[in-house]
């Protein structure tokens, strides 16, 4: 049988290749990476590449596809983004000096959670990379997570799957650090139907870990999840983690608390429809000029604040930033030219910094003592916090300023980073290369006289060096024997002499001590930073906050939002409350504002109206009203009083659930249930519609039997929207309970929408109003009124079916199961017995 044969270059491949099974690896070969085997004929169908052999002739071919170096990272976003890995594997030494097969490493794990977002787009977007364990002990779950980037890390101690997914999905991650075996299947499962990518890892010895952890956390749980997570990273990234923040622990419940499918249905941060930011409550509170600024407010949408000194430090400086509109003003002008100091000192940690990004450095932190003074002169005791954190670092200003150039090109290894006059020697060498610049601009004078060919050049190129080069038609001209001749071409020859070799060798040496010698200056000046790190990044947060906080102040005032009263109670008092995005939306004018009151004695709204008339629109603008007081901004409505709500709860919008798939009855169902066991006298809880998922009177009890529950047992501030109006009723016995409805008139026939909200309950239900607007055809517009009518004046409804078709298809219609249903539910369920229910059973069999 053939040998196989396999050549060295395939053999350290495969080698390298076996460490990293689930990556495509790019295999550096001088100037591009090479894919091979499986990872090229996938890798080609992803990247369009073509796909070719290597050994064409063998027996056995290598498939195979590249892609230039320079070009690398394109390829590598491409496949990270779709969720691959990417292992890059360099060329350890230099071809031309190795002896035998170039020694060759991998040098990073690109993975979607580590991945460097460097594009403009995503400034204002985390990548957080997350980490999971599980004590089967105590059945709690270590939680962390880190954005590489910007160096944050944070822990908590999770303890239910719920937990989990609100904290994943809340951070976008899409990728989760496990320990092999360690989780039960069911969360596992959960992760990769959101399309989270869980690689597993060891908790490895590494240096770093114990530094990192914050000297505070006792937390065993979470101990181990930071050190799972810096171990992942550590292995992925083989480089310094400098800049990652020492981990902070937190709890869920120091942020008010809102399940992943409340988050969305609200729209905080991304649209339902689009998946953008436009039409969210993000897209309508985002005036910040930083990309941290963005990221932070994101954070905050996603996390509004329990404590109410914290919530009224930040209006109150909101306020002040309203009252003081010129200083906002220069407060904005200063904060646009701040560069992104969090991920640029991701870059100076990470060793990826280049001249031109400590410039950038330089002139954000220039900034500072302006933001600074600006604040001064307004600040009252709310801004000491933000102050104290806002200190200018001059010395690093001062570093920069002396050592870097103004107009640095963009590598740091070609030389001209480094500014005249920081460093003596190179000083020294850059004389000397001046002066040889001198020397051969003489040279070239010197030689067009001696020859008399004025056309005659001194030039350079990489691969001859330095040569004198004289056209075609002057070559009869040269002295003989001046001249050496060094390379044709087709109008010209170059030549060269045993002087200007000489000074060829000395200029090239000069230049390459030069280069050297810039480029330890400036991972020198690197490391100076470096270890100003933390302080930048505590910058960079102050930065953010004020960012932030004057975007608040900002769009407080261009949309009429007010400063609320935050009260100790459970009152809610918002007069002419607004759906801010739908105002924007809309329009100032356009826009009908209504009122919430819930006083101490008024906890459960029931809201009644037509559809499309605004029931949920007004839940909205409540739940969005207590999450934009609760991250520190001003509210959508004239007066608003209101108090620190722990948890929002919400069934609002059909969205089915977007994780597990199941039907909208069946998530109705969950949330209901996770309202009813979680929701405490503190809580907000919204539910439009609940239990038209149903059959009718099916719906309606499971509806009533809730808002029982919730009002005599939980006593949480709750809007129930419905279109049962028999519920309408419970006011008579549920002494917490209010009806209201939104106001819709019929002008001509048709119905006008009020949009107002009015105490009582709404008299009718006009659906086929509401059908009408919608275009459905007179003829069935007209059979429906009939319908209704009849349904109003209790008429048997079966006997009205056969009148109005006079078609044997009636009794099909009675046999297939909807129609079963339909008749069922005509049946008021809570006074069907079991004597009845056989009757009924007993009727459905018969062959009518
Ligand atoms: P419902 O939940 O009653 O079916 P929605 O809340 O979805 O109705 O509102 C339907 C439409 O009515 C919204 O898309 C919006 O354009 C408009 N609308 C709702 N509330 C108001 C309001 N207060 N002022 C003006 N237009 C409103």
């Amino acid at each position: 049988m053939a040998k196989t044969e396999v050549t060295p270059m395939m053999e350290q491949y495969q080698k390298i290749k076996d460490q990293y099974p689930d990556a495509f690896l790019f295999y550096r070969l001088g100037d591009f990476y090479e894919m091979f085997n499986e990872d090229a004929i996938k890798g080609s169908q992803i990247l369009e590449l073509t796909l070719t052999n290597r050994n064409k002739s063998s027996k056995n071919p290598v498939p195979m596809c590249g892609v230039p170096h320079k070009a690398v990272q394109n390829y590598i976003d491409i496949l990270v983004d779709q969720g691959y890995k990417v292992a890059i594997c360099e060329q350890m030494e230099d071809p031309k000096l190795a002896k035998g097969m170039v020694k060759r490493e991998v040098i990073q794990l690109v993975t979607p959670g580590t991945q460097f977002q460097t594009g403009s787009q995503n400034a204002k977007d985390n990548n957080y990379l997350t980490a999971l364990t599980y004590d089967s002990g105590s059945q709690h779950y270590g939680f962390a997570y880190a954005d590489l980037s910007t160096g944050e890390l944070k822990a908590a101690d999770l303890s239910t799957t719920d937990e989990i997914v609100n904290e994943v999905v809340s951070l976008s991650s899409k990728e989760t650090v496990v320990l092999s075996d360690n989780l039960p299947t069911e969360i596992s499962e959960t992760l990769t139907k959101l399309g989270i990518l869980i690689s597993h890892q060891e908790i490895l010895p590494t240096n770093s870990a114990t530094s990192y952890l914050s000297q505070d956390i006792d937390n065993e749980v979470v101990k181990q999840v930071v050190k799972l997570l810096l171990s992942y990273i550590e292995t992925t990234q083989k480089r310094s983690l400098d800049h990652l923040k020492r981990a902070e622990m937190y709890e869920p419940s120091d942020f008010l608390e809102m399940d992943h499918n409340s988050q969305y249905n609200l729209e905080l941060v991304r649209n339902i429809r689009t998946g953008k930011k436009r039409g969210t409550l993000l897209w309508l509170l985002d005036q910040t000029k930083t990309a941290m600024g963005g990221r932070m407010l994101k954070q905050w949408i996603e996390r509004p604040l329990v404590n109410e000194a914290k919530i009224e430090q930040r209006q109150n400086i909101v306020e002040v930033l309203v009252d003081h509109f010129f200083e906002r003003n220069q407060l904005q002008d200063e904060l646009v030219s701040v560069y992104d100091l969090e991920r640029l000192s991701g870059r100076v940690a990470f060793g990826s910094v280049n001249g031109r990004d400590l410039i950038q450095l330089k002139s954000s932190l220039m900034q500072v003592p302006k933001v600074q003074y600006i604040l001064e002169q307004v600040a009252t005791s709310d801004f000491d916090d933000l102050l104290k954190e806002l200190v200018p670092l001059d010395n690093i200003v001062d570093l920069i300023d002396r050592a870097i150039a103004d107009e640095p090109p963009i590598s740091v290894t070609d030389g001209g980073v480094i500014k005249d006059g920081y460093n003596e020697q190179l000083d020294q060498y850059r004389d000397a290369t001046n002066n040889a610049q001198r020397w051969l601009a003489d040279l070239e004078a010197k030689e067009r006289q001696i020859t008399g060919i004025s056309t005659l050049k001194v030039g350079f190129n990489h691969v001859f060096g330095y040569y004198i080069e004289v056209t075609k038609s002057n070559l009869n001209k040269i002295p003989e024997n001046r001249y050496q001749r060094k390379q044709t071409l087709s109008n010209s020859e170059r030549f060269s002499t045993p002087e200007l070799k000489e000074k060829e060798t000395m200029i090239l040496e000069a230049q390459e001590q030069s280069k050297n010698l810039e480029y330890k200056l400036f991972v020198e000046v690197r490391d100076q930073i470096k270890a100003a790190i933390r302080d930048i990044q505590r910058l960079a947060d102050a930065i953010a906050v004020v960012d932030v906080l004057q975007s608040f102040a900002a769009v407080s005032e261009e949309y009429r939002f007010v400063k609320p009263t935050l009260i100790k109670g459970h009152e809610v008092d918002i007069i002419d409350g607004r759906h801010p995005v739908v105002e924007k939306v809309l329009g100032h004018q356009q826009y009908v504002p209504n009122d919430v009151q819930l006083d101490d004695d008024t906890n459960v709204l029931l809201i009644t109206g037509p559809n499309m008339s605004g029931k949920s629109t007004y839940m909205r603008q409540l739940a969005l009203t207590v999450i934009m007081n609760q991250i520190g901004c001003f509210v959508p409505a004239k007066s608003a009083k209101m108090p620190i709500f722990d948890q929002i709860f919400t069934r609002i919008g059909a969205a089915d659930d977007l994780i597990s798939g199941q039907s909208t009855f069946m998530v109705e169902m969950q949330e209901a249930d996770d309202a009813i066991k979680h929701a405490t006298p503190n809580s907000l809880i919204l539910f439009d519609e609940i239990g038209r998922g149903t059959a009718t009177y099916d719906g309606m009890a499971i509806a009533q039997a809730i808002i029982e529950y919730v009002h005599n047992n939980i006593g949480a501030k709750t809007l129930f929207s419905t279109h049962y109006h028999e519920l309408t009723v419970l006011d008579q016995t549920l002494k917490q309970l209010k009806n209201v409805h939104v106001g819709a008139t019929e002008a001509n026939g048709e119905l006008v929408f009020l949009h107002k909200i009015q105490m009582g309950p709404a008299d009718k239900s006009y659906g086929i109003h509401v059908a009408k607007l919608a275009g459905l055809p007179q003829t069935l517009l007209g059979r429906a009124e009939t319908i209704l009518d009849n349904l109003q004046n209790n008429d048997d409804q079966t006997l009205d079916a056969k009148a109005a078709t006079n078609e044997p298809q009636v009794e099909t219609s009675i046999n297939n199961g909807h129609a079963e249903e339909e008749q069922i539910s005509l049946f008021p369920m809570d006074q069907v017995d079991e004597k009845q229910a056989t009757v009924i059973n007993q009727i459905k069999q018969l062959d009518l």
